[in-house]
């Protein structure tokens, strides 16, 4: 339901749990987020409110990490459970992926995925993203998630990390909103502005059917057959 992602210099825990309070207003079931630190990913994900979010990071505090994605979810396929919530990871927990929306065609996809030898371990529509992308990842992260969404039916924002490209955030989205957030050495991705107003007024708004690839200092878009695609930069007023 909410969406935050961070690569930069901060703490992306700090930026992930802030942003994911912004996004509370629009209610949800479970929160998680997943970081990419020094000795690999680390996800953390609990049903029910935020607070249970930030109670288990207390308890088993994260490494040090600059990048990450936040996630508050609001249950389609699947009960609000742990294992249910997002991030949700592929065989090998090296990539963490979140999502808003549905995926219409999951069901036929698990079961490709499953015959190829994937465990498939929640009832989500989700999962399914997390093992295509180890599927693809040879190509690197942005052009694996260009060419699972060329697979994918129905309505997503989608977000992934992985441990192979530890600096990036990819982000994709059809009929589902996706906001970037312009830093200065920093890049933010939101669901809506909610997400990063606290570190940035400056946006970027993306287009339909398109990926994202965020670096600290770098935003390169394009559209689901590969082509660099046009952007529109605005400043968020005051009253946002
Ligand atoms: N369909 C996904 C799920 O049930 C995402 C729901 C959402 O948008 O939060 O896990």
């Amino acid at each position: 339901c909410g969406i935050v992602g961070y690569t930069g210099q901060r703490q992306a825990i700090e930026v992930a749990v802030e942003g994911l309070g912004r996004l509370e207003y629009r209610g949800y079931d479970s929160a998680g987020i997943a970081l990419v630190g020094p000795g690999g990913l680390v996800v953390e994900k609990r049903a029910g409110k935020l607070a249970n979010l930030r109670s288990a990071l207390l308890s088993r505090p994260a490494p040090p990490s600059t990048v990450g994605i936040g996630h508050t979810r609001w249950a389609t396929h699947g009960a609000p459970t742990d294992r249910n919530a997002h991030p949700h990871a592929d065989c090998h927990g090296r990539i963490a992926v979140i999502h808003n929306g549905i995926i219409e065609n999951f069901a036929v996809l698990r079961s490709e995925l499953e015959d190829k030898g994937h465990r498939i371990v929640s009832e989500t529509d989700t999962e399914v993203v997390a093992h295509l992308l180890e599927e693809f990842a040879a190509g690197g992260l942005a052009e694996a998630m260009r060419r699972v969404c060329l697979r994918l039916e129905g309505a997503f924002t989608l977000l992934a990390v992985s441990v192979d490209e530890p600096e990036v955030v990819v982000g994709a989205r059809r009929n589902s909103p996706l906001v970037v957030g312009r830093g200065d050495g920093e890049n933010f991705l939101g669901s809506d502005v909610a997400a990063f107003i606290a570190y940035t007024r400056e946006a970027v708004e993306l287009g339909q059917d398109q990926v994202v690839e965020l670096r600290p200092s770098k935003i390169t878009v394009f559209d689901f057959q590969g082509a660099p695609a046009e952007t529109r930069d605005y400043h968020i007023g005051w009253d946002a």
